[in-house]
């Protein structure tokens, strides 16, 4: 439910109506919006009689909310949410192009590639150094020594970083890691979402595999109720049928996203394609559809990559994306973010 405020209303007849509904049992976050304050509760509801809420002096109205995420309900929060990484800003009029290797592979590769995507226009790293690999057998990304190379990268470029949880036990070793990536094998690790509710750092919280938006919505949902309302939502493609590509990029998730909710929405082309000639042309639809980002799979030498190579472009194809994006943001009301200047 929520309770749509007045503009003009006194600080003492808030407090009045807050304790009234903290006497219900019912959690409350007050949303100061440009356009209007909106008070939202949580919990159980249906104690609370409308009529009786509306009849109260500072009320202009009430609506229940009738889907089963509440924080990340744009119902809520009316206002697109901007997340800000120490000055490089995603969601509102910004986008935002994340980029770097599927794998951390040593100090020299994610190095090189940081300096060449920052190059390109690029405004944050990624790197997995802890990598869910469908094979034992496979790379299984180099680690704590991983996570030490992709802070070398972000020393020597000043770029911050995202990069993949898979175990809540490894969470103190993501401290100076600026987004904490939860891919999308573990969206519904509940015991993680939870965890990570309780930090103060953003998250970029994949789709999963065969998840729906609403199941997306509700793991957001998990990390929000914690008390972390710094929440990107990524489409990175759903299985279905098709098999040339390594997934199917849902391009409608973007606005539908965008009209359930607050969150910003960033698009992985290249897991949602798995083909990197696929990743231009997607990239572009992705912005067209209102994305606020792109998280992109770079590599300097993508036939010797050790994870994901057929999907990686080389900085060069990387660079001609980033320019085709800047040429479109214009007419989307868009505005690329630079590594010096964002937008409100
Ligand atoms: C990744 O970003 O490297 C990754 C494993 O992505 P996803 O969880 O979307 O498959
Ligand atoms: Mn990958």
């Amino acid at each position: 439910m929520v309770i749509i405020l007045k503009q003009e209303h006194e600080e003492r007849q808030l407090d009045n109506l807050l304790k009234w509904l903290a006497g219900l049992n019912l959690r409350t976050t007050l949303i100061k919006g440009e356009r209007s304050t909106i008070l939202g509760l949580i919990g159980d509801t249906s104690l609370v009689d409308i009529d009786m809420v509306k009849a109260i002096d500072i009320v202009e109205s009430v609506r229940r909310i009738q889907e089963p995420y509440k924080e990340a309900n744009r119902k809520f929060h009316p206002d697109d949410t901007i997340i800000d990484v120490s000055g490089r800003r995603i969601g509102g009029r910004n986008f935002t192009v994340i980029a770097g290797p599927c794998s951390v592979e040593s100090c020299e590769q994610i190095c090189e590639i940081a300096a060449k995507v920052k190059k390109s226009g690029a405004v944050m790293l990624r790197g997995g150094a802890f990598k869910p690999r469908t094979s034992p057998y496979a790379f299984q990304g180099l680690r704590a020594e991983g996570l030490e190379f992709l802070l070398e990268a972000k020393k020597k470029t000043g770029m911050p970083i995202v990069s993949e949880i898979m175990n809540v036990n490894h969470i103190s070793m993501f401290e100076q890691v600026d987004i904490i990536q939860v891919g999308a094998r573990n969206m519904q690790n509940f015991e993680l979402l939870k965890e990570l509710g309780g930090l103060d750092k953003p998250v970029l919280l994949k789709r999963g595999l065969a998840n729906t938006i609403e199941e997306l919505l509700m793991s957001a949902e998990y990390i929000m109720a914690g008390g972390n309302k710094n929440i990107i939502l990524c489409e990175r493609g759903i299985r279905t049928f098709e098999t040339y590509t390594r997934n199917t990029l849902d391009l409608s998730a973007i606005p539908l996203l965008k009209e359930l909710s607050h969150l910003p929405v960033v698009v992985d082309p290249s897991h949602a394609t798995g083909v990197s000639r696929l990743v231009k042309p997607m990239s572009l639809a992705a912005a067209a559809a209102g994305a606020d980002g792109l998280i992109i799979e770079v590599h300097n030498d993508p036939s010797r990559a050790l994870c994901d190579g057929a999907q990686s472009l080389t900085p060069d194809v990387f660079e001609d994306v980033v320019d085709r994006i800047c040429e479109l943001l214009p007419l989307l009301g868009k505005n690329p973010v630079r590594n010096e200047k964002t937008y409100d």
